[in-house]
């Protein structure tokens, strides 16, 4: 059985305009709208809720949005703030997980499969994410929980603003079928009225269509609605901020001479990292060892494999490591490992059968 990979979808609610009604109280309950001013040609960056209910929406003319509410108050963005806010919101979703990605200032994607807390619940730490924003930034976020990018994206949707929303595994393929073509991803505006021409209105329509057919009528995005219209979405989270490597070293209270020691103390700092590495779902593929001799002298060794690392050949790999630097013969005060050469891997999850519905 393969296991589902648990998302996350975070869009913040109103961002901006929520961010100025944040720093300015006066301005709570009544419609905000920030961008362009209303006698200039610019547009509208972001509506709050009160100025969405008169009609006004991002993208939209500010000339349109003042004729619709002329008691909004309108204000130039403070992108500087936003950015800063940005990055604030950025920090708390990387405390969840080492795998993000941003996809504008307000809005990101979260693969949280490998993350052990919260009983390994992606509903829970969703929660616990908007908690964080909320104490931190006094500002709300929705939250979407699902299996994969497209459906999780459409779940923070659904209970817009302060919203969480989970589609299940075993849910996804239904709501898909009563899904509109218009909200799947990659369709766009003259996509979905030529589907409506076709009669192709929701996902149960194109669950009808052959892949083949698809194609030929959509070309290559043809294999890409058969997909969704499955209610499946192979895309990984792509994050930017990937770490390099992983380590670990401690300074001993005295300097110790004996090998064994040193070894043990190794075996027990690469033991955690590779703990680490199984829940992020990433493989090294080199190991490096530093030893700081009692005169400070500093040595590194290391070794890479074709094959990831493993824990059955890591002591070994270390000892052979020792062997060539001068441990045994010198007093030594700091020791350290790092693996390196990191690579992402889908396989552990299949070897832990943690994903169940149950704890989605
Ligand atoms: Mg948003």
């Amino acid at each position: 059985m393969i296991y589902p990979r648990k998302i996350i979808h975070i869009d913040m609610d109103a961002f901006y305009a929520s961010v100025e009604e944040r720093d300015n109280p006066e301005l709570k309950g009544r419609p905000v709208i920030v961008g362009g001013l209303p006698n200039s040609r610019g547009v509208v960056a972001t509506a709050n809720y009160e100025a969405r209910r008169y009609g006004v929406h991002s993208a939209m003319p500010a000339a349109q949005a003042y004729r619709l509410c002329p008691f909004a108050e309108y204000l130039r963005p403070r992108f500087d703030v936003y950015r800063e806010t940005s990055r604030q919101v950025m920090e708390i979703l990387h405390r969840f997980s080492d795998c993000v990605e941003a996809l504008s200032l307000d809005e990101a994607y979260l693969d949280v499969s490998g993350n052990m807390d919260y009983q390994g619940s992606a509903t829970l730490i969703a929660r616990a994410i908007k908690d964080a924003i909320i104490k931190e930034l006094c500002l709300t976020a929705s939250a979407g929980v699902s299996y994969n990018k497209f459906l999780a994206k459409i779940a923070s949707g659904l209970n817009k603003p302060d919203g969480l929303a989970v589609i299940r595994p075993k849910d996804g393929p239904d709501f898909v079928r009563n899904l509109p073509v218009g909200q799947f991803h990659g369709i766009g505006k003259a996509t979905e009225a030529k589907m409506k021409k076709l009669g192709i209105h929701q996902g149960a329509d194109l669950l009808n269509w052959s892949q083949n057919a698809l194609v030929l009528h959509f070309g290559k995005a043809g294999y890409w609605y058969a997909l969704l219209a499955k209610g499946e979405d192979p895309r990984p989270v792509r994050h930017h901020r990937q770490r390099q490597s992983l380590g670990h070293e401690i300074t001993f209270a005295h300097d110790i001479t004996d090998m064994e020691t040193i070894l043990e103390e190794l075996m027990r700092q690469i033991d955690k990292i590779m703990a680490k590495l199984a829940v992020r779902n990433w493989l090294a593929h080199t190991v490096t060892i530093k030893i700081k001799y009692g005169d400070f002298e500093q040595a590194t060794r290391s070794k890479t494999f074709r094959q990831a690392l493993n824990q059955k050949h890591i002591r070994s790999t270390i000892r052979e490591l020792l062997q060539k630097t001068k441990v045994g013969n010198r007093p030594v005060r700091l020791v350290g490992v790092t693996v390196s050469g990191l690579e992402e891997t889908s396989a552990m999850l299949l070897q832990t059968p943690l994903w169940q519905d149950r704890i989605f």
